[in-house]
């Protein structure tokens, strides 16, 4: 296996990062890239106001979790859980005890390659793990690269040393980015799941008031809670219930608050869920209290209300998400309808749902109640009551999916 070593202070990781991580994974072919935090580095102090441990492996979580490299790109707290300074040597030492038969790539922008000689034991880190470096910016070129990589390869005979060109160079460093943000500016320099989680730890100096976010700080925060493969899901709900909400004279804002808040939950635990539900008020049924996929709804209805700020309707649109009920609100509607069948769904049906959506509201709302219903007794799993009341109040006013 090929394991990418990619560390740093990532306080806080940004896109000039994950532009290398990218390359490094496709260019070395990765199987393995694991982004390490350092608790502290050795060539570096770390400036006051640096987040706690567990905020930097968080945000290097987000980043790893942004390369979309499933069972590839992940972020270890190995340097950050050791006492002392966080030398290259110990940690690739400690990697080659866990990986025996590996063959480690140790990445480093230029700033660190220019200065690799004078790290600790640098035979000891090119003895373990070939080097893989990249350039920084436009100047970074092979004039500066060929040097020091002849100094090291005769240096230290059998060094393995390749350099790679980063196609989307992002000239830009942590620390620049710190002030920027100090400042209120810099999140174009942040990969979104990042910036949010900044915002709502309100990291870096950002004093964000959560419950007054515009709408590209509402998603940065509502990225930064899911997993990233999730993101177009929710990019594509929020934009299809603006689309039906101005077809259906239903306020557009709202749609696209509860659009991108609506699954803000969906990655937390039975336990969490319930935590949240009890500290809310939130009575649950039994098959709720079982089922996280009928509790993502409520609790992500009660972040927004108590988190966000978001208003009653947004509330209530995002609670009866996922189970719809009896005497909805076009609001709610709209949020059920544009989750079921945004552009990046596909099951079969699927058209006709799209269709109804914008001629006819209530049998497309119909038409998903009833999927969801058939859908649970092919799986032989208990159909929600509110579904049930749903089906059995649109059917009373003469709802009907036929024809
Ligand atoms: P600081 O400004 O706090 O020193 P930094 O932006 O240099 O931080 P580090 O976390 O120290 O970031 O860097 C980790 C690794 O990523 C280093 O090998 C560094 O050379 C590389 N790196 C940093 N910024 C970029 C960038 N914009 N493009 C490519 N590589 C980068």
């Amino acid at each position: 296996m090929k394991i990418g070593v990619f560390g740093g202070t990532f306080n806080p990781p940004h896109q000039g990062h994950l532009a290398a991580a990218r390359t490094a994974i496709s260019a070395l072919g990765l199987d393995k890239l694991l982004i390490i935090p350092a608790a502290i580095p050795p060539h570096k102090e770390l400036p006051e106001g640096t987040p706690a441990p567990e905020h930097r492996l968080a945000m290097a979580e987000k980043m790893a979790d942004a390369l979309l490299a499933p069972g590839v790109a992940e972020a270890s707290g190995l340097e950050l859980t050791r006492t002392g300074k966080s030398y290259t040597s110990d940690t690739l030492e400690r990697l080659r005890e866990q990986y025996p038969d590996d063959e480690l790539w140790l990445l480093m922008g230029t700033d660190m390659f220019l200065t690799l000689h004078l790290w600790h034991k640098p035979e000891t880190i090119l003895k373990l793990a070939g080097v893989c470096a990249f350039g920084r910016s436009e100047q970074d070129t092979e004039e500066v690269f060929a040097p020091q990589r002849e100094h090291l390869q005769k240096t230290f005979p059998g060094a393995k040393i390749t350099t790679i060109t980063l196609p989307g160079l992002v000239d830009v460093s942590s620390t620049q980015l710190r002030e920027l943000l100090a400042g209120g500016e810099g999140e174009e320099y942040l990969y979104p799941a990042v910036y949010g989680y900044i915002l709502m730890h309100g990291l870096y100096g950002v004093r964000a008031d959560l419950k007054r976010l515009d709408i590209p700080e509402l998603r940065a925060c509502s990225y930064s809670m899911v997993m990233q493969k999730r993101v177009r899901h929710i990019r594509g709900t929020e934009e299809e219930a603006v689309r039906l909400a101005r077809r259906w004279g239903a306020n557009e804002n709202y749609a696209r608050r509860a659009g991108i808040l609506h699954d803000c939950t969906k990655y937390l635990s039975g336990g969490e869920h319930i935590a949240i539900c009890e500290k809310y008020g939130v009575p649950l049924d039994e098959l709720e209290r079982k089922a996280a996929k009928l509790l993502h709804s409520k609790t992500g209805a009660c972040i927004a209300r108590h988190v966000f700020g978001e208003p009653d309707e947004v509330y209530e649109a995002i609670f009866w998400h996922t189970t719809a009920k009896a005497d909805m609100t076009t609001l709610e509607k709209i949020l059920y309808v544009a989750d079921y069948m945004e552009p990046n769904r596909s099951f079969d049906g699927v058209e006709r749902l799209r269709e109804l959506a914008y001629s006819d509201l209530d049998r497309a709302l119909l038409l998903g109640v009833e999927t969801t219903i058939q859908e649970m007794k092919d799986r032989s799993l208990p159909v929600h009551k509110s579904t049930l009341r749903a089906q059995a109040w649109l059917r009373e006013q003469g709802v009907t999916t036929e024809g």
